[in-house]
């Protein structure tokens, strides 16, 4: 009796478990947010940009960014739209030393992979590196973790440092418009290089598209690769 109250609240320590959006009680212990609020998530429509995945409007099959070649991403699908629950899960996940949630994050991200018909035969999977401050800053760099959970997920390999990021690149999101556009790229070259046909690039989120973009491009001309398709979690 003793011994399961105590087992019941190390584990508690370990996984706590209340929903990370609204402390509510979990349904389950794999996924992180409550009934009520897995039920709020938005899942991804099939009305997409072609190219990057993101939103569109009706009767365009490519946003602005991909038809004025702003961006170049070859393929790109998210899973769920960045709102107010899924921006919760991902900030959770990045800040908070939640690496669980990468676990919840990477299934669903996993059921993406095994709908589209694009990501069927991709030869391994790699993810945005971590910059040189980020990296000594955080807990983990969570593209990478869910990058190997996807690893174990489908048995693909991972593929780690075919590209880097910069040392003093700022965050696309403190940046103005007009500097954005005129910023140096964000990637160079990796420690090492691979040949491959077709490569699976994750990260948790595309916004403006461009970290994923400038990685295919940092991706293509630093390793013999023949298309990046991409996936995220949320956009
Ligand atoms: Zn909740
Ligand atoms: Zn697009």
């Amino acid at each position: 009796m003793i011994g399961g109250i105590i087992g019941e609240s190390f584990f508690e320590i370990l996984y706590p478990l209340k929903c990370v959006c609204c402390s509510g009680n979990l349904f389950s212990r794999e996924i992180p947010i409550c009934r009520s609020c897995y039920q709020k998530l938005k899942f991804s429509s099939t009305r997409v940009c072609e190219k990057c995945g993101r939103s569109l409007k009706e009767y365009e099959h490519l946003c602005s960014d991909c038809a004025q070649k702003r961006i170049g991403i070859e393929f790109s699908r998210s899973c769920v739209y960045y709102d107010d629950i899924s921006s919760v899960i991902v900030k959770k996940f990045k800040y908070a030393n939640r690496k669980d949630i990468g676990l919840f994050i990477a299934s669903v991200m996993n059921e993406k992979l095994l709908r589209e018909a694009e990501y069927s035969d991709v030869d391994c999977i790699t993810y945005i590196p971590f910059g040189y401050f980020k990296k000594h800053n955080r807990f983990y760099n969570h593209s990478g973790v869910l990058a190997e959970n996807l690893s174990q997920m489908t048995g693909l390999n991972i593929e780690h440092n075919l590209i880097s990021q910069r040392w003093f690149c700022v965050p696309q999101a403190i940046l103005p418009e007009n500097l954005r556009r005129k910023r140096p790229p964000m990637f160079g070259r990796g420690k090492h290089s691979i040949e491959a046909k077709k490569v699976l690039l994750i990260d948790d989120v595309v916004t403006t598209g461009r970290t994923l973009s400038d990685a295919v491009y940092a991706l293509k001309k630093h390793n013999k690769i023949e298309r990046v398709v991409s996936l995220t979690f949320a956009c």
